[in-house]
Order: C-alpha cells, then structure tokens, then sequence
C-alpha cells in the first residue's frame, strides 16, 4: 500500500509556514556565524604570520562575540591562545592610542612592576610603591626619571591592588601598564570596567625576579601625543 506523507506537519497552513520561516532563519543565523567565524580566524592567523593587524575594526568585535569558535578555530592552524592575547592587546593599545594621545602628561601615570628591580635591590616597598634609589642595578631608576621629567606619574608597584589604590588617590586620565602577557590583559580589562585610557606594554621576559623589558618600546609609548619624546638615558 502506498505511504502518503502529511500535507501538513502541524496541521494548519499557518503554522507549517511558522516552522519553515524558522527554519530559514536558524539556517541562515548559522550560515553568518560560521562565515564570520572563518573570516576571524583567518584574519587572526594571517595578522599573527605577517604580523600587521588587518581589519582591527572588525577582529577585535568579532572575537568578543565568537570567543570559544575562533580560539577552537586558531588552534587548528597552530595559532596558540598566547599569539591571541598579544594580537588582543596590540588591538586595545590601537582602540585607545588617540584617546590616549590626547590626554596631557602631567594626567598620565605609568605602572611598572617591581619584578623589573635587580635582585639585589636596596629600596623599599611604600605606600605609593617601591622607592627606587637609582642605584644603577636596574633599568628601573633610568626610566623613572626620564618619565618623571616628562611629566608623568611612575610608580613601581608589586601588583594590581596598588594600581586600584593610587588611581583612586591620584586620579590620572590614562596610564600605561608593564607586566606580562596576562597581566596587561587582566590591567587592560580592568581599564575597561573603570572605563579609563590605558596602554599595555608587555616585557620581554617574564617570571618573578629579574625580568626585562624594551625600554625604547615603552618610551615610545610613552611618548604618544608628546611633542618631545620620551628618552632614556644610555
Ligand atoms: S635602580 Fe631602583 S629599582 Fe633598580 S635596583 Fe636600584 S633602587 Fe632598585
């Protein structure tokens, strides 16, 4: 005997029209997610290879909004979740750069973490943070200086409770954060809540004693929006 299937699944014109419309859709929603998944991941896999940030307006956005499929997405081309975070911080400091360069100096502060000091360093932790001495063991007294003279706020600070602390007393408009890759992703996250300007600068190595940054890479930094740039000594 021959099957017949249902004219109608829901038995009513209307209804089987609702379901198809839906239908459509859920395809269609599909369809533009997974288009733009391919577009992120791709964009991020070829601004990590030849590192340049191609379409910063849409990559930083679009990964927000497809976290979990395009970190999946990366790794599938090796691209690890340290290449991401450095292209996210790259994408920040370019989103912030002409707020940033607005603000004067004298409202800026500057962050750097204690972890930078010579192991043999002889100051000490107060309130505002680590006193430096400029004792030469360290690139630390050199690039406080030269920062205090061009007119910010340095502070040497064990950890981001200190950074909470002095924004609440000194109240600066932008800051540039040193630390390592999570820390400038945690600190840049925190700008954000707080919504205030901030400039990550990530070190060159990391751990807990002893590490080391670019100098010039942060005096560049630094120096955005100045007229005279940001020199340290030699
Ligand atoms: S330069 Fe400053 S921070 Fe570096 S070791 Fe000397 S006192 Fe400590």
């Amino acid at each position: 005997m021959p099957v017949t299937l249902p004219i109608s699944i829901f038995g009513h014109p209307y209804w089987d029209s609702l379901a198809l419309m839906i239908g459509q859709a859920a395809l269609l929603i599909f369809f533009v997610w997974f288009a733009l998944v391919v577009i992120t991941v791709l964009l991020f896999v070829v601004s990590i290879r030849k590192k340049h940030l191609y379409c910063p307006w849409l990559l930083r956005p679009a990964y927000l909004l497809l976290k979990g499929a395009v970190r999946t997405g990366c790794r599938m081309f090796g691209i690890d979740d340290t290449e991401i975070t450095t292209v996210l911080i790259r994408l920040e400091n370019d989103v912030n750069r002409d707020e940033f360069a607005s603000v004067p100096v004298q409202e800026r502060a500057v962050f750097l973490p204690h972890c930078l000091r010579s192991a043999k360093c002889p100051a000490h932790l107060t309130p505002l943070g680590i006193k430096c001495l400029d004792c030469d063991r360290c690139g630390l007294g050199m690039a406080t200086n030269a920062l205090t003279d061009a007119g910010y706020l340095v502070f040497i600070v064990p950890g981001s409770t200190y950074i909470k602390r002095l924004l609440k007393r000194f109240h600066p408009r932008a800051m540039i954060g040193v630390g390592c890759l999570m820390e400038i992703k945690q600190f840049q996250e925190m700008a954000r809540k707080i919504e205030m300007t901030a400039m990550g600068v990530v070190m060159k190595s990391d751990g807990c004693v002893e590490t080391t940054l670019e100098w010039d890479e942060l005096f560049e930094v630094a120096s955005i929006g100045l007229e005279k740039p940001v020199v340290g000594r030699k």
